[in-house]
């Protein structure tokens, strides 16, 4: 069958900046930094000793496009879990340590693929980083550094008064420095801050300071409107300077969203492949149809589909035509009627009730005539 173009770029899509050169780790299975694509990664909500449930809702991450998902371990019963959930997790999983050093080996015997470390909350931190180095090269176990403006290091509370930049990129720096005075550079680093502009420069100053894979993350970003907008914000602002390797959406909300928020963001700068993609007016005084109904109604109906489809739904002849024309499918409304347009071509006139269903139909046959290694089947439910 051949296939049609759909908008798939020949070239690679442009992008706002190179990528910052960062040495190459491994998380298990997948590799951040250097040319490796930008990771999502999301975080468990359960107890983590409930291995069904912990292992229920990374399935559920990793059906939602998650390529890292990391666990809590505040008990001895939650590292105990951790082999089990480890090795039946079909993504790698990190661990995520604070408090108690014991757990950071315990979770590195496990077989985790990456421990999260957080220097500040571990007591004695600095005088284990020789065993754990060690630990952790054994077992081709790689560490994120995760300094916290909620937990600096007191030291550094002290000599900067509050988490600013440059005491986060300070304490970052000199966790860094212990590992690689050990001969250990398999680790990320991560500096986060619930304010998005302490957080941006904070990781446009530690990208000056080195090479190393940076995870980004507002830390307590809010809930989802708030949370959503903050790390778009801030993971944009360095994501455009090419700065970032792998991020983490931190929302108060289920954790697949966080992964439908990372993943678009990433879209929406051509660091990740699009899928589909809906682009509708805001609807003003001159639509004839209603817009926001129009748009939800086809974004249901095409939820789940895999492929690079753009769909225009435009509510009226100023724009709506220019804007279907481009797109691989689009309409354009008006007068109780809609102007469907199939890769730049009118291809029919239907009444408004029927423009719904006309574009899924159309949405399907096209999805159709893909190869299948351009994306996987469409799943494709009426609204
Ligand atoms: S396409 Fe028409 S209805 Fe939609 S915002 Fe533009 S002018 Fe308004």
């Amino acid at each position: 069958m051949t296939a049609i173009g759909l908008g798939m770029p020949a070239m690679p899509a442009p992008v706002l900046a190179e990528r910052r050169p960062t040495r190459k780790i491994r998380v298990g299975s997948v590799e951040v930094g250097g040319d490796a694509p930008i990771s999502v990664q999301s975080m468990t909500t359960t107890k983590t000793h409930d291995v069904n449930s912990t292992l229920q809702q990374i399935a559920e991450l990793t059906a939602a496009g998650c390529d890292i998902v990391r666990v809590a371990c505040p008990t001895q019963d939650d590292a105990d879990a951790l082999a089990a959930i480890a090795r039946k997790s079909q993504i790698p999983v990190i661990a995520d340590i604070h408090f108690q050093p014991k757990y950071v080996f315990a979770a590195i015997e496990a077989g985790c693929a990456a421990v999260r470390v957080n220097p500040g909350n571990i007591k004695r931190f600095d005088d284990q980083v020789k065993e754990i180095a060690a630990a952790a090269k054994d077992h081709g176990t790689s560490l994120r550094i995760g300094v916290n403006a909620g937990s600096l290091d007191k030291r550094l509370l002290e000599k900067y008064g509050k988490a600013t930049p440059e005491a986060l990129v300070e304490s970052a720096v000199w966790e860094a420095s212990l590992f690689e005075e050990h001969g250990f550079h398999d680790f990320k680093i991560s500096v986060k801050h619930n304010d998005p502009v302490v957080m941006v420069r904070a990781y446009e100053m530690l990208s000056e300071r080195g090479d190393w894979p940076l995870h980004l993350g507002v830390t307590e970003a809010g809930p989802a409107f708030q949370g959503t907008i903050k790390s778009a914000t801030a993971f944009g602002a360095l994501l455009s300077q090419g700065i970032g390797d792998t991020i983490r959406v931190s929302l108060s909300a289920p954790p697949v969203e966080e992964v439908k928020v990372g993943i678009q963001i990433l879209q929406a700068l051509n660091l990740r492949p699009r899928k589909l993609e809906i682009v509708s007016c805001p609807s003003c005084g001159r639509a004839q149809v209603d817009v926001y109904e129009l748009a939800e109604k086809v974004t249901a109906g095409l939820e789940g589909m895999e492929v690079p489809l753009r769909v225009a739904v435009m509510g009226c002849v100023v724009n709506g035509p220019g804007e279907a024309r481009e797109a691989d499918l689009g309409v354009a409304s008006g007068n109780g009627k809609g102007q469907i347009f199939v890769k730049g071509e009118v291809i029919k006139t239907v009444p408004e009730r029927d423009i719904v269903e006309t574009l899924i139909e159309e949405a399907m046959k096209i999805a159709e005539t893909m190869e299948p290694e351009e994306g996987a089947a469409p799943v494709v439910t009426t609204p």
